[in-house]
């Protein structure tokens, strides 16, 4: 099977009245690109990329996918998927891998291993191999510009569509604020749905201690991105000095860098994010180095591909996703559990 030609296009999102916050970063709208590989034989494999912010960067992607990835992919076996995925991050090294070049190269690792699961008639993961066949499910549902009674609703919310746990923002001006906000939505979800915090980089080493205790004394499940993605000596220190286990890695590229934070024992829980890590060829890679390392296995993000790579972690604990918009949307939930693809490739149906 040859890929025959890959499409590509991009879309904006209008901006957001209200946009939705972070420690770090103000989530205006951004977009999306989509990528389709057809095979010779007429089979269309699909991928792409999506980004929470910057309005050139859909078409900044679609170009750099067109014009670099895309001639490098068309003619080639595309089974040899590994081997395409290897031949792009050479081609890339000259200006850097990392950064956009990454989000394209995953955008094109989804769409060739989405024709593969097609031309196998599979669900993708069992061509991998599962070790399950469902995985708990959280919501991410506490952004940091939203009053107190919005985050307890939409927690509430969360609940009631039986996530497992829900996940929200921290990194205030003070600690006293977000102690406020915890304990508000601790009330209101009680004491059974596991209640996580995120800082998105936000804080020094030493207000990530003063703040992680407090968190700790608060029954937090984890405390994600306290510290600058690359700060790994920080990230070492802490997850040694807290006893709240320490949740980093959607902001790491590829798997080398994986083995370094996990060689240094930066991180209690490991979030590789399918665009940066570098799609789902580094992730089973990083999924078999958390393996070796012992370390847990959370998402950042959701979605059938990163699902199906749940399914295929020996350490897999946790799906990332937001609130269900309906009842029959993504992911097909079972007591709280997001159950594995149905349908050929990544569909997930
Ligand atoms: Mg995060």
């Amino acid at each position: 099977m040859k890929v025959k030609e890959v499409r590509v296009s991009y879309q904006n999102r209008p901006h957001a009245a209200n946009p939705i916050r972070d420690a770090l970063q103000t989530l205006t709208g951004g977009g999306s690109v989509s990528v389709e590989i057809e095979s010779d034989d007429g089979l269309v494999g699909r991928g792409g990329s999506s980004f929470g912010r910057i309005d050139g960067a859909p078409r900044t992607l679609a170009v750099l996918i067109e014009e670099i990835l895309a001639p490098k992919v068309v003619g080639r076996d595309a089974e040899q998927i590994p081997a395409i995925i290897e031949s792009l991050k050479v081609e890339t090294e000259y200006h850097g891998t990392e950064g956009l070049a990454t989000f394209g190269i995953s955008a094109i690792d989804v769409a060739l291993w989405d024709l593969l699961g097609k031309a196998h008639g599979v669900p993708t993961y069992q061509l991998w191999g599962a070790y399950r066949d469902r995985v708990p499910a959280y919501a991410m549902v506490g952004w940091s510009n939203w009053t107190i009674d919005q985050l307890r609703g939409q927690c509430a919310a969360a609940v009631e569509q039986g996530f497992h746990g829900v996940k929200m923002k921290v990194g205030a001006p003070t600690l006293e604020e977000d102690v406020e906000r915890i304990e508000a939505v601790r009330k209101e979800v009680g004491p059974d749905i596991k209640l996580m915090v995120d800082a998105n980089q936000a804080l020094t080493l030493t207000e990530a201690l003063r703040r992680g205790h407090v968190f700790q004394e608060l029954g937090v499940g984890w405390f994600e991105e306290p510290l600058r993605a690359d700060d790994f000596e920080g990230y070492a220190e802490l997850t040694q000095r807290l006893r709240l286990p320490i949740a980093a890695g959607e902001n790491l590229y590829s798997a080398r860098q994986f083995r370094e934070f996990f060689e240094r024992r930066c991180c209690d829980i490991v979030q590789p994010d399918l665009r940066r890590a570098g799609g789902p060829t580094e992730i089973r890679a990083i999924g078999a180095l958390a393996g070796a390392f012992g370390v847990p296995y959370a998402s950042h993000g959701g979605g059938p591909a990163a699902l199906s790579l749940l399914l295929c972690v020996p350490t897999a604990i946790f799906l990332e996703t937001g609130l269900r918009s309906s009842a029959d949307g993504f992911p097909r939930l079972e007591n709280g559990y997001a159950l594995a693809p149905q349908g050929a490739g990544f569909e997930w149906e």
